[in-house]
C-alpha cells in the first residue's frame, strides 16, 4: 500500500520520492457491528492512511477505505507484521488497540437546526439547572462512532457526492476524544466501579491512569477528527473524508 506525494512531517526533513507505507486505522467486521451496512459481498471494513500532512487543503492524514470480503482477505494475506513507514507524524500513528462496539441513540450536536435549538433552549436549561446535565452532556457524541452524526470538532461541512449529488452519508468518525471524559467508556472498563447509586455512570471519574491505556492515542489536532461519508447509490460505495480540529 502506497502514498501519494505532496505531503511532509511538520518540522522535518523533506520525504523525499520514496513510497510511505500507509498504517491500519479502523477495522471492522461485520459481525461486530451489526448496524453497518455492508456492500453486497463484503463483511470487513478497513481504513488505512498515510500517516503525513497532506497539502490537498486539508492538511492532515490522507485516508483510504476498503470493503473487504474477509474470507478472500485471509486467503491472500501475507504473514507477519506491517512493515513499519520510514517516516511518520506522530498525531496519526494509532496505537494498537481493540473496539468495544456499544450501541446508542444519539441527538445532533453540531447538526441541530438553529430554529430546534432556539425552540429547546429553555428545556435544555431546565434539565441542566433539575439534573446538573445538559442535552449535549446527555444526548450528543464527539467520540469515535459508526453512524450518528459526524463527530465535528467545527460548524458541520457535509459533502455532495460527486457521481449523484445528493448529500453522502456519515459513515464512521474517528475522534481526538478517544475516550475522551469518559462519557461513553464501558463501565466493565471503569475504575473503581460504580455504585448503584453513585453519580450517573456518564460522569463517573476514572482513573486517570487506566483512561490513558485506552483508545488509539492519537491526538487529531488536540480535539479534531475525521470523518467518512459514502454514497450507496453507486456498487462501489464511493467515499469522501473531512477533516476539522
Ligand atoms: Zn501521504
Ligand atoms: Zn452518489
Amino acid at each position: 500500500m502506497r502514498a501519494e506525494p505532496g505531503h511532509y512531517k511538520p518540522l522535518s526533513a523533506p520525504v523525499g520520492p520514496e513510497p510511505v507505507a500507509m498504517v491500519p486505522v479502523v477495522q471492522l467486521y461485520a459481525r461486530n457491528v451489526p448496524g453497518l451496512v455492508f456492500p453486497a459481498g463484503t463483511d470487513l471494513l478497513q481504513i488505512l492512511w498515510c500517516p503525513l500532512v497532506h497539502e490537498d487543503g486539508r492538511y492532515a492524514a490522507h485516508p483510504r477505505l476498503h470493503w473487504r470480503n474477509s474470507a478472500l482477505t485471509a486467503a491472500s494475506a501475507a504473514a507477519g507484521e506491517p512493515p513499519p513507514s520510514h517516516t511518520v507524524e506522530e498525531d496519526y500513528l494509532p496505537r494498537p488497540c481493540t473496539v468495544s462496539p456499544t450501541p446508542a441513540v444519539e441527538y445532533p450536536n453540531w447538526d441541530l437546526p438553529e430554529e430546534l435549538s432556539e425552540l429547546l433552549d429553555e428545556r435544555f436549561e431546565d434539565m441542566k439547572e433539575e439534573l446538573g446535565y445538559d442535552y449535549y452532556d446527555v444526548a450528543t457524541t464527539q467520540q469515535s462512532k459508526v453512524g450518528g452524526y459526524p463527530g465535528w470538532a467545527q460548524p458541520p461541512d457535509w459533502p455532495d457526492c460527486a457521481g449523484c449529488g445528493t448529500r453522502m452519508e456519515h459513515l464512521l468518525s474517528v475522534t481526538a476524544s478517544e475516550p475522551g471524559g469518559g462519557r461513553w467508556l464501558p463501565l466493565d472498563d471503569r475504575y473503581p466501579r460504580q455504585d448503584e447509586d453513585a453519580t450517573p455512570s456518564w460522569r463517573a471519574e476514572a482513573e486517570p491512569g487506566t483512561l490513558d491505556a485506552f483508545g488509539h492515542g492519537m491526538a487529531l489536532g488536540d480535539l479534531g477528527g475525521m470523518y467518512f461519508f459514502v454514497c450507496r447509490v453507486y456498487p462501489d460505495t464511493p467515499f469522501t473524508h473531512r477533516y476539522d480540529c
